[in-house]
Protein backbone atom coordinates (compact mmCIF):
# COMPACT_ATOMS: atom_id res chain seq x y z
CA UNK A 1 0.00 0.00 0.00
CA UNK A 2 2.89 2.57 0.83
CA UNK A 3 3.90 2.11 -3.18
CA UNK A 4 0.40 2.63 -4.61
CA UNK A 5 0.84 5.40 -7.44
CA UNK A 6 -2.67 6.81 -8.19
CA UNK A 7 -1.18 8.17 -11.08
CA UNK A 8 0.19 5.16 -13.00
CA UNK A 9 -2.67 2.83 -11.78
CA UNK A 10 -6.35 2.10 -13.23
CA UNK A 11 -9.39 1.92 -11.52
CA UNK A 12 -12.66 0.14 -12.13
CA UNK A 13 -15.89 1.24 -12.92
CA UNK A 14 -18.45 -1.08 -11.34
CA UNK A 15 -21.74 0.25 -12.93
CA UNK A 16 -22.30 2.98 -15.23
CA UNK A 17 -24.02 5.64 -12.05
CA UNK A 18 -21.36 5.17 -10.07
CA UNK A 19 -17.51 6.84 -10.06
CA UNK A 20 -14.58 4.98 -10.98
CA UNK A 21 -12.54 3.92 -8.10
CA UNK A 22 -9.51 1.79 -7.31
CA UNK A 23 -9.73 -2.03 -6.17
CA UNK A 24 -7.10 -2.88 -3.10
CA UNK A 25 -7.41 -5.89 -2.08
CA UNK A 26 -5.39 -6.40 1.11
CA UNK A 27 -6.74 -2.97 2.35
CA UNK A 28 -10.38 -4.13 1.71
CA UNK A 29 -10.09 -7.41 3.48
CA UNK A 30 -8.10 -5.51 6.61
CA UNK A 31 -11.52 -3.24 6.68
CA UNK A 32 -13.77 -6.12 6.31
CA UNK A 33 -12.44 -8.15 8.70
CA UNK A 34 -12.58 -5.07 10.98
CA UNK A 35 -16.26 -4.56 10.56
CA UNK A 36 -17.38 -8.26 10.52
CA UNK A 37 -15.80 -8.00 14.19
CA UNK A 38 -17.98 -5.45 15.88
CA UNK A 39 -20.55 -6.33 17.63
CA UNK A 40 -22.52 -3.54 16.96
CA UNK A 41 -22.41 -0.87 13.54
CA UNK A 42 -20.68 2.16 14.16
CA UNK A 43 -22.56 5.64 15.09
CA UNK A 44 -21.31 8.49 12.47
CA UNK A 45 -20.75 11.81 13.87
CA UNK A 46 -20.40 14.47 11.39
CA UNK A 47 -18.64 17.58 13.11
CA UNK A 48 -18.54 20.31 10.13
CA UNK A 49 -17.25 24.05 11.35
CA UNK A 50 -18.43 26.72 8.66
CA UNK A 51 -15.16 29.10 7.19
CA UNK A 52 -12.89 27.64 9.12
CA UNK A 53 -9.20 27.25 7.08
CA UNK A 54 -7.06 24.15 6.35
CA UNK A 55 -4.38 25.68 8.57
CA UNK A 56 -6.48 26.60 11.92
CA UNK A 57 -5.94 23.61 14.10
CA UNK A 58 -2.76 23.15 15.69
CA UNK A 59 -1.80 19.79 13.52
CA UNK A 60 -2.32 21.26 11.07
CA UNK A 61 0.49 23.94 11.50
CA UNK A 62 -2.15 27.14 13.50
CA UNK A 63 -3.23 26.75 16.44
CA UNK A 64 -0.95 28.23 19.25
CA UNK A 65 1.54 30.18 16.08
CA UNK A 66 -2.00 32.19 14.35
CA UNK A 67 -3.13 32.88 17.98
CA UNK A 68 -6.19 30.61 18.95
CA UNK A 69 -4.67 26.66 20.61
CA UNK A 70 -6.21 23.71 19.51
CA UNK A 71 -6.29 21.27 21.67
CA UNK A 72 -8.97 19.29 21.42
CA UNK A 73 -8.21 18.91 17.62
CA UNK A 74 -5.01 18.19 18.09
CA UNK A 75 -5.28 15.53 19.82
CA UNK A 76 -8.07 13.71 17.84
CA UNK A 77 -5.64 13.93 15.33
CA UNK A 78 -3.35 12.10 17.11
CA UNK A 79 -5.54 9.44 18.05
CA UNK A 80 -6.71 9.14 14.49
CA UNK A 81 -6.34 9.76 10.65
CA UNK A 82 -5.27 13.18 9.49
CA UNK A 83 -6.41 14.18 6.13
CA UNK A 84 -4.11 16.56 4.46
CA UNK A 85 -6.19 16.54 0.89
CA UNK A 86 -9.90 16.53 2.20
CA UNK A 87 -11.63 18.80 -0.47
CA UNK A 88 -14.84 20.23 -0.21
CA UNK A 89 -16.77 22.58 -2.40
CA UNK A 90 -15.69 26.22 -3.34
CA UNK A 91 -18.95 27.77 -0.47
CA UNK A 92 -21.18 26.51 2.34
CA UNK A 93 -24.67 25.49 0.43
CA UNK A 94 -22.33 23.32 -2.63
CA UNK A 95 -20.03 22.08 -0.11
CA UNK A 96 -22.79 20.76 2.64
CA UNK A 97 -25.44 19.19 -0.40
CA UNK A 98 -22.40 17.58 -1.53
CA UNK A 99 -21.38 15.65 1.10
CA UNK A 100 -25.36 15.13 2.26
CA UNK A 101 -25.65 13.45 -1.77
CA UNK A 102 -22.27 12.36 -2.51
CA UNK A 103 -22.74 13.98 -6.26
CA UNK A 104 -21.18 17.32 -7.51
CA UNK A 105 -22.56 20.71 -7.47
CA UNK A 106 -23.66 20.30 -11.39
CA UNK A 107 -25.38 17.49 -10.67
CA UNK A 108 -26.98 18.20 -7.22
CA UNK A 109 -27.82 21.99 -8.76
CA UNK A 110 -26.94 23.79 -5.58
CA UNK A 111 -23.89 25.58 -7.50
CA UNK A 112 -24.26 29.03 -5.12
CA UNK A 113 -25.27 29.62 -1.57
CA UNK A 114 -29.11 30.50 -1.39
CA UNK A 115 -30.04 33.59 0.33
CA UNK A 116 -32.40 35.68 2.11
CA UNK A 117 -34.86 32.67 1.69
CA UNK A 118 -34.03 32.69 -1.77
CA UNK A 119 -36.07 29.60 -3.70
CA UNK A 120 -34.06 26.14 -4.10
CA UNK A 121 -32.29 23.18 -2.06
CA UNK A 122 -32.07 19.46 -1.18
CA UNK A 123 -35.72 19.14 -2.40
CA UNK A 124 -35.51 15.73 -4.52
CA UNK A 125 -31.95 14.59 -3.90
CA UNK A 126 -31.77 11.52 -1.79
CA UNK A 127 -29.20 12.05 1.42
CA UNK A 128 -27.39 9.81 3.52
CA UNK A 129 -29.83 10.81 6.42
CA UNK A 130 -32.69 8.85 4.64
CA UNK A 131 -30.65 5.89 3.40
CA UNK A 132 -29.48 5.80 6.88
CA UNK A 133 -32.28 5.96 8.28
CA UNK A 134 -33.84 3.78 5.78
CA UNK A 135 -31.03 1.33 7.04
CA UNK A 136 -32.22 1.60 10.92
CA UNK A 137 -30.32 4.56 11.91
CA UNK A 138 -31.93 7.08 14.35
CA UNK A 139 -30.75 10.44 11.81
CA UNK A 140 -29.90 14.17 13.98
CA UNK A 141 -29.36 17.79 12.86
CA UNK A 142 -28.17 19.83 14.70
CA UNK A 143 -27.08 23.45 13.48
CA UNK A 144 -26.50 25.34 10.43
CA UNK A 145 -28.60 23.57 7.30
CA UNK A 146 -28.59 26.22 4.73
CA UNK A 147 -29.41 23.50 1.75
CA UNK A 148 -32.79 24.93 0.91
CA UNK A 149 -35.36 26.81 3.48
CA UNK A 150 -38.07 25.78 1.62
CA UNK A 151 -40.77 23.26 3.53
CA UNK A 152 -39.59 20.05 1.15
CA UNK A 153 -35.89 20.96 1.46
CA UNK A 154 -35.83 21.17 5.16
CA UNK A 155 -33.65 18.74 7.08
CA UNK A 156 -36.49 17.01 8.34
CA UNK A 157 -38.32 15.81 5.20
CA UNK A 158 -34.89 14.96 3.87
CA UNK A 159 -34.24 12.04 6.05
CA UNK A 160 -33.45 13.52 9.76
CA UNK A 161 -35.86 12.15 12.63
CA UNK A 162 -34.87 15.75 14.25
CA UNK A 163 -33.69 18.88 13.69
CA UNK A 164 -32.31 22.00 15.79
CA UNK A 165 -30.71 24.92 14.72
CA UNK A 166 -30.94 27.70 12.09
CA UNK A 167 -31.90 27.00 8.41
CA UNK A 168 -29.48 29.67 6.94
CA UNK A 169 -26.33 31.23 7.15
CA UNK A 170 -25.06 33.01 9.88
CA UNK A 171 -24.23 36.50 8.78
CA UNK A 172 -27.87 36.75 7.45
CA UNK A 173 -29.34 37.04 10.78
CA UNK A 174 -26.76 39.54 12.14
CA UNK A 175 -25.52 42.05 9.22
CA UNK A 176 -28.36 44.03 8.55
CA UNK A 177 -29.01 43.95 12.54
CA UNK A 178 -25.15 45.50 12.98
CA UNK A 179 -24.78 49.32 12.66
CA UNK A 180 -20.66 48.76 11.96
CA UNK A 181 -21.68 46.93 9.00
CA UNK A 182 -25.10 47.97 7.92
CA UNK A 183 -25.75 51.69 9.50
CA UNK A 184 -27.66 52.34 6.62
CA UNK A 185 -30.34 50.06 7.52
CA UNK A 186 -29.92 50.06 11.32
CA UNK A 187 -30.45 53.61 11.13
CA UNK A 188 -33.59 53.72 8.92
CA UNK A 189 -36.76 52.34 9.87
CA UNK A 190 -37.89 51.63 6.24
CA UNK A 191 -35.17 49.73 5.37
CA UNK A 192 -35.06 47.40 8.28
CA UNK A 193 -38.79 47.22 7.82
CA UNK A 194 -37.94 46.04 4.35
CA UNK A 195 -35.26 43.58 5.37
CA UNK A 196 -37.72 42.00 8.16
CA UNK A 197 -40.20 41.64 5.32
CA UNK A 198 -37.68 39.64 3.18
CA UNK A 199 -38.98 35.66 3.14
CA UNK A 200 -36.51 33.77 5.39
CA UNK A 201 -37.17 32.73 8.47
CA UNK A 202 -35.43 35.30 11.16
CA UNK A 203 -35.50 32.54 14.21
CA UNK A 204 -33.61 29.08 14.95
CA UNK A 205 -36.09 26.47 14.38
CA UNK A 206 -36.75 22.55 15.83
CA UNK A 207 -38.32 19.95 13.79
CA UNK A 208 -39.14 16.44 13.87
CA UNK A 209 -39.44 14.01 10.74
CA UNK A 210 -42.49 15.01 8.47
CA UNK A 211 -43.35 17.70 10.61
CA UNK A 212 -43.19 21.81 10.21
CA UNK A 213 -40.66 23.67 12.12
CA UNK A 214 -41.51 25.32 15.01
CA UNK A 215 -39.19 28.87 15.68
CA UNK A 216 -37.12 28.31 18.70
CA UNK A 217 -36.06 31.88 19.24
CA UNK A 218 -35.06 35.14 17.31
CA UNK A 219 -31.94 34.84 15.94
CA UNK A 220 -30.69 38.42 17.14
CA UNK A 221 -26.79 39.42 17.63
CA UNK A 222 -27.12 38.37 21.40
CA UNK A 223 -28.80 35.06 21.08
CA UNK A 224 -26.05 34.49 17.80
CA UNK A 225 -23.49 34.65 20.89
CA UNK A 226 -24.99 31.75 22.45
CA UNK A 227 -25.96 29.26 19.23
CA UNK A 228 -22.87 27.27 19.39
CA UNK A 229 -23.69 26.94 23.26
CA UNK A 230 -27.03 25.70 22.55
CA UNK A 231 -26.41 23.05 20.37
CA UNK A 232 -23.84 21.52 21.73
CA UNK A 233 -25.91 20.93 24.81
CA UNK A 234 -28.50 19.64 22.24
CA UNK A 235 -26.03 16.93 20.81
CA UNK A 236 -25.01 16.48 24.07
CA UNK A 237 -28.28 15.39 24.97
CA UNK A 238 -28.76 13.34 21.53
CA UNK A 239 -25.70 11.51 22.05
CA UNK A 240 -26.44 11.09 25.88
CA UNK A 241 -29.75 10.01 25.07
CA UNK A 242 -28.68 7.39 22.28
CA UNK A 243 -26.45 5.53 24.36
CA UNK A 244 -29.39 3.66 26.56
CA UNK A 245 -30.61 2.87 22.69
CA UNK A 246 -30.06 -0.49 20.71
CA UNK A 247 -30.06 1.36 17.40
CA UNK A 248 -27.09 3.06 16.15
CA UNK A 249 -27.15 6.87 14.76
CA UNK A 250 -25.98 9.43 12.52
CA UNK A 251 -25.58 12.86 14.31
CA UNK A 252 -24.46 15.73 11.56
CA UNK A 253 -23.84 18.98 13.95
CA UNK A 254 -23.30 22.00 12.03
CA UNK A 255 -21.70 25.10 13.85
CA UNK A 256 -22.50 28.18 13.55
CA UNK A 257 -18.58 28.98 14.22
CA UNK A 258 -16.17 30.57 12.72
CA UNK A 259 -18.25 31.74 9.81
CA UNK A 260 -18.11 36.18 9.11
CA UNK A 261 -19.44 38.21 11.87
CA UNK A 262 -18.19 36.31 14.65
CA UNK A 263 -19.75 36.90 18.11
CA UNK A 264 -18.11 34.95 20.79
CA UNK A 265 -19.58 34.00 23.73
CA UNK A 266 -18.90 35.57 26.94
CA UNK A 267 -17.10 32.97 28.03
CA UNK A 268 -14.14 32.94 25.35
CA UNK A 269 -14.66 36.94 24.53
CA UNK A 270 -10.83 38.03 24.49
CA UNK A 271 -10.08 35.16 25.57
CA UNK A 272 -7.91 33.58 22.44
CA UNK A 273 -4.19 34.87 22.67
CA UNK A 274 -4.86 36.65 19.38
CA UNK A 275 -8.00 38.70 21.37
CA UNK A 276 -9.83 38.15 18.12
CA UNK A 277 -13.68 37.27 17.73
CA UNK A 278 -12.09 34.92 14.85
CA UNK A 279 -9.52 33.31 16.98
CA UNK A 280 -11.57 33.62 19.81
CA UNK A 281 -14.62 31.64 18.36
CA UNK A 282 -11.86 28.88 17.62
CA UNK A 283 -11.14 28.50 20.77
CA UNK A 284 -15.18 27.76 21.44
CA UNK A 285 -15.29 25.61 18.40
CA UNK A 286 -12.45 23.40 20.22
CA UNK A 287 -14.01 23.21 23.50
CA UNK A 288 -17.32 22.33 21.84
CA UNK A 289 -15.47 18.88 20.14
CA UNK A 290 -14.11 18.14 23.38
CA UNK A 291 -17.32 18.06 24.58
CA UNK A 292 -18.82 15.93 22.45
CA UNK A 293 -15.89 13.20 22.57
CA UNK A 294 -15.96 13.11 26.48
CA UNK A 295 -20.17 12.71 26.01
CA UNK A 296 -19.61 9.83 23.79
CA UNK A 297 -16.70 8.34 26.30
CA UNK A 298 -18.36 9.14 29.03
CA UNK A 299 -21.13 6.87 27.43
CA UNK A 300 -19.56 4.22 26.69
CA UNK A 301 -19.71 4.98 23.11
CA UNK A 302 -16.54 6.20 21.93
CA UNK A 303 -15.41 2.44 20.47
CA UNK A 304 -18.47 2.52 18.46
CA UNK A 305 -18.70 5.84 16.47
CA UNK A 306 -16.79 7.26 13.76
CA UNK A 307 -15.81 10.71 13.85
CA UNK A 308 -15.26 13.32 11.14
CA UNK A 309 -14.17 17.01 11.53
CA UNK A 310 -13.94 19.16 8.64
CA UNK A 311 -15.41 22.42 7.30
CA UNK A 312 -17.07 23.54 4.69
CA UNK A 313 -14.57 25.61 2.83
CA UNK A 314 -11.49 27.57 2.70
CA UNK A 315 -11.32 30.98 4.50
CA UNK A 316 -13.44 33.86 3.40
CA UNK A 317 -11.03 36.80 2.88
CA UNK A 318 -13.30 39.18 1.95
CA UNK A 319 -14.34 39.71 4.88
CA UNK A 320 -11.10 39.36 6.91
CA UNK A 321 -10.09 39.64 9.93
CA UNK A 322 -13.20 37.31 10.07
CA UNK A 323 -10.90 34.57 8.21
CA UNK A 324 -8.80 31.82 8.86
CA UNK A 325 -5.43 30.44 8.04
CA UNK A 326 -4.70 28.74 4.82
CA UNK A 327 -0.73 27.96 3.75
CA UNK A 328 -2.87 27.91 -0.06
CA UNK A 329 -3.78 29.88 -2.94
CA UNK A 330 -6.64 31.92 -2.93
CA UNK A 331 -9.89 31.18 -0.61
CA UNK A 332 -13.36 30.48 -0.08
CA UNK A 333 -15.34 31.29 -3.27
CA UNK A 334 -12.34 29.74 -5.49
CA UNK A 335 -11.63 26.35 -6.99
CA UNK A 336 -7.64 27.39 -6.13
CA UNK A 337 -6.58 24.88 -3.12
CA UNK A 338 -7.41 27.39 -0.97
CA UNK A 339 -11.13 27.79 -1.37
CA UNK A 340 -11.31 24.21 -1.38
CA UNK A 341 -8.86 21.86 0.76
CA UNK A 342 -10.80 21.42 4.26
CA UNK A 343 -9.46 20.21 7.41
CA UNK A 344 -10.17 16.38 8.02
CA UNK A 345 -10.33 14.05 10.75
CA UNK A 346 -11.18 10.52 11.45
CA UNK A 347 -11.21 9.37 14.67
CA UNK A 348 -12.70 5.89 15.94
CA UNK A 349 -10.92 4.46 18.63
CA UNK A 350 -10.01 0.51 18.21
CA UNK A 351 -10.74 1.12 14.52
CA UNK A 352 -8.86 3.43 13.16
CA UNK A 353 -5.29 3.14 14.13
CA UNK A 354 -3.77 6.34 15.42
CA UNK A 355 -1.41 8.89 14.61
CA UNK A 356 -2.39 8.49 10.76
CA UNK A 357 -1.35 11.26 8.46
CA UNK A 358 -2.32 10.13 4.67
CA UNK A 359 -2.34 12.69 1.25
CA UNK A 360 -4.96 10.35 -0.63
CA UNK A 361 -7.53 12.44 -1.67
CA UNK A 362 -10.58 12.43 0.18
CA UNK A 363 -13.79 14.32 -1.09
CA UNK A 364 -16.74 15.30 0.87
CA UNK A 365 -18.97 13.64 -2.16
CA UNK A 366 -17.30 10.11 -0.18
CA UNK A 367 -19.24 10.51 2.98
CA UNK A 368 -22.54 9.01 1.81
CA UNK A 369 -20.84 5.74 0.03
CA UNK A 370 -18.45 5.53 2.86
CA UNK A 371 -21.18 6.07 5.41
CA UNK A 372 -23.36 3.22 3.94
CA UNK A 373 -20.24 0.78 3.55
CA UNK A 374 -19.45 1.53 7.14
CA UNK A 375 -23.21 0.83 7.96
CA UNK A 376 -23.42 -2.29 6.09
CA UNK A 377 -25.92 -0.94 4.08
CA UNK A 378 -24.16 -0.30 0.27
CA UNK A 379 -27.32 -1.59 -1.69
CA UNK A 380 -29.35 1.19 -0.84
CA UNK A 381 -27.04 3.40 -2.90
CA UNK A 382 -29.19 5.22 -5.96
CA UNK A 383 -28.85 3.44 -8.82
CA UNK A 384 -31.23 6.17 -11.11
CA UNK A 385 -28.68 8.88 -10.59
CA UNK A 386 -24.67 9.17 -10.80
CA UNK A 387 -22.85 9.04 -7.57
CA UNK A 388 -19.90 10.47 -7.64
CA UNK A 389 -18.94 9.76 -4.55
CA UNK A 390 -16.52 6.53 -3.73
CA UNK A 391 -16.69 4.04 -0.77
CA UNK A 392 -13.39 5.04 1.09
CA UNK A 393 -13.98 2.75 4.51
CA UNK A 394 -10.77 0.76 3.55
CA UNK A 395 -9.09 3.27 3.41
CA UNK A 396 -9.51 5.49 6.83
CA UNK A 397 -9.87 1.54 8.41
CA UNK A 398 -6.40 0.20 7.21
CA UNK A 399 -3.62 1.76 8.37
CA UNK A 400 -1.17 3.54 5.91
CA UNK A 401 -4.36 2.69 3.36
CA UNK A 402 -4.72 4.57 0.11
CA UNK A 403 -7.14 6.53 -1.17
CA UNK A 404 -9.68 4.69 -3.45
CA UNK A 405 -10.21 7.59 -5.43
CA UNK A 406 -8.32 8.93 -8.39
CA UNK A 407 -9.55 12.54 -9.45
CA UNK A 408 -11.04 15.31 -7.37
CA UNK A 409 -13.04 17.18 -9.62
CA UNK A 410 -13.26 21.06 -8.74
CA UNK A 411 -16.13 22.70 -10.11
CA UNK A 412 -17.25 26.46 -9.98
CA UNK A 413 -20.47 27.25 -9.91
CA UNK A 414 -21.70 25.74 -13.25
CA UNK A 415 -17.95 25.75 -14.40
CA UNK A 416 -15.78 22.58 -14.79
CA UNK A 417 -12.46 24.37 -13.36
CA UNK A 418 -9.80 21.56 -12.69
CA UNK A 419 -9.14 17.96 -11.74
CA UNK A 420 -6.62 16.46 -9.32
CA UNK A 421 -4.21 13.00 -9.55
CA UNK A 422 -1.71 12.66 -7.35
CA UNK A 423 0.13 15.09 -6.38
CA UNK A 424 -0.27 16.90 -9.88
CA UNK A 425 -3.77 19.25 -10.79
CA UNK A 426 -4.92 20.53 -13.71
CA UNK A 427 -6.30 23.78 -13.93
CA UNK A 428 -8.97 24.54 -16.95
CA UNK A 429 -10.83 27.55 -15.56
CA UNK A 430 -10.58 29.43 -12.71
CA UNK A 431 -11.01 33.01 -10.57
CA UNK A 432 -8.07 35.46 -10.69
CA UNK A 433 -7.09 36.50 -7.64
CA UNK A 434 -5.33 39.88 -8.07
CA UNK A 435 -8.14 41.69 -8.71
CA UNK A 436 -8.24 45.17 -6.54
CA UNK A 437 -12.18 45.36 -6.99
CA UNK A 438 -13.23 44.14 -3.76
CA UNK A 439 -12.22 45.56 0.16
CA UNK A 440 -10.87 42.73 0.68
CA UNK A 441 -10.11 41.00 -2.43
CA UNK A 442 -10.08 36.67 -1.85
CA UNK A 443 -12.35 34.04 -3.88
CA UNK A 444 -15.36 35.83 -4.49
CA UNK A 445 -13.59 38.70 -6.57
CA UNK A 446 -11.77 38.55 -9.77
CA UNK A 447 -13.33 37.37 -13.05
CA UNK A 448 -13.64 33.89 -14.46
CA UNK A 449 -10.55 32.73 -16.69
CA UNK A 450 -10.50 30.07 -19.44
CA UNK A 451 -6.87 29.43 -20.27
CA UNK A 452 -5.95 29.23 -23.48
CA UNK A 453 -3.69 25.92 -22.75
CA UNK A 454 -4.30 24.26 -18.98
CA UNK A 455 -2.33 24.83 -16.64
CA UNK A 456 -0.78 22.09 -14.53
CA UNK A 457 0.59 22.61 -11.12
CA UNK A 458 2.63 19.85 -8.56
CA UNK A 459 1.00 20.21 -5.28
CA UNK A 460 3.98 19.27 -3.50
CA UNK A 461 6.66 21.42 -5.02
CA UNK A 462 4.20 24.12 -5.45
CA UNK A 463 1.52 23.97 -2.72
CA UNK A 464 0.24 27.82 -4.03
CA UNK A 465 0.08 26.90 -7.28
CA UNK A 466 2.47 29.35 -8.73
CA UNK A 467 4.55 27.86 -11.47
CA UNK A 468 2.45 26.20 -14.14
CA UNK A 469 4.47 22.89 -15.35
CA UNK A 470 2.89 22.18 -18.21
CA UNK A 471 4.79 22.18 -21.38
CA UNK A 472 7.34 19.80 -19.11
CA UNK A 473 5.56 17.53 -17.80
CA UNK A 474 3.29 16.71 -21.15
CA UNK A 475 3.61 13.03 -20.69
CA UNK A 476 0.82 13.31 -18.09
CA UNK A 477 -1.45 14.89 -20.25
CA UNK A 478 -3.30 11.83 -21.16
CA UNK A 479 -4.05 10.71 -17.50
CA UNK A 480 -5.80 14.10 -16.78
CA UNK A 481 -7.54 14.30 -20.59
CA UNK A 482 -9.21 11.01 -20.13
CA UNK A 483 -10.22 11.82 -16.71
CA UNK A 484 -11.86 14.73 -18.38
CA UNK A 485 -13.72 12.64 -20.91
CA UNK A 486 -14.82 10.35 -18.59
CA UNK A 487 -16.30 13.20 -16.11
CA UNK A 488 -17.60 15.15 -18.67
CA UNK A 489 -18.92 12.43 -20.63
CA UNK A 490 -20.94 11.40 -17.33
CA UNK A 491 -23.55 14.59 -17.82
CA UNK A 492 -24.78 13.27 -21.00
CA UNK A 493 -26.75 10.25 -19.45
CA UNK A 494 -27.23 12.20 -16.51
CA UNK A 495 -27.88 15.54 -17.28
CA UNK A 496 -26.61 18.34 -15.09
CA UNK A 497 -29.32 20.00 -12.85
CA UNK A 498 -29.97 23.75 -11.27
CA UNK A 499 -31.84 24.60 -8.97
CA UNK A 500 -30.90 28.48 -7.39
CA UNK A 501 -32.40 30.96 -9.80
CA UNK A 502 -35.59 29.76 -10.93
CA UNK A 503 -39.05 30.45 -9.97
CA UNK A 504 -40.11 29.35 -6.14
CA UNK A 505 -42.03 26.09 -6.61
CA1 LIG B 1 -18.93 28.10 4.76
Amino acid sequence: MPNFDAIASATVQKASHLEPAFVHPTQDKIAEQKLAGRKKRPNILVFLMDDVGWGDFGCYGGGVAVGAPTPNFDKIARNGLQLTSCYSEPSCSPSRATLLTGRVPNRHGLHRPPMYGEAGGLQGETTVAQLLSEGGYVTQAVGKWHVGENIASQPQNVGFDDFYGFLSVSDMYSEWRDPHYFPEIVYSDARTEWVKNMPFNRCFVHAKRGQAATNVEEVTIPILSLLDEKWCQYSETFITGMAKKDQPWLLYHCTRGAHFDNYPHEKFLGKSPARHPYKDTMLEMDEIIGRLVETLRATGQLEDTLIFISSDNGPHMETWPDSAFTPFRCAKGSTWEGGVRVPGLMMWPGTIEPDQKSDGIFDFNDIMPTALGLAGESARLPTDRYIDGIDQTSFLLAPGGASNRKFHYYWLQENFSALRCGEYKMVLTATSDDDAGSAGPGGFTGTLERYAYAKLYNLWLDPKEQHNYMTRKLAYVDVFQHGIRHHLGTFKKYPPKKVLGQKAS
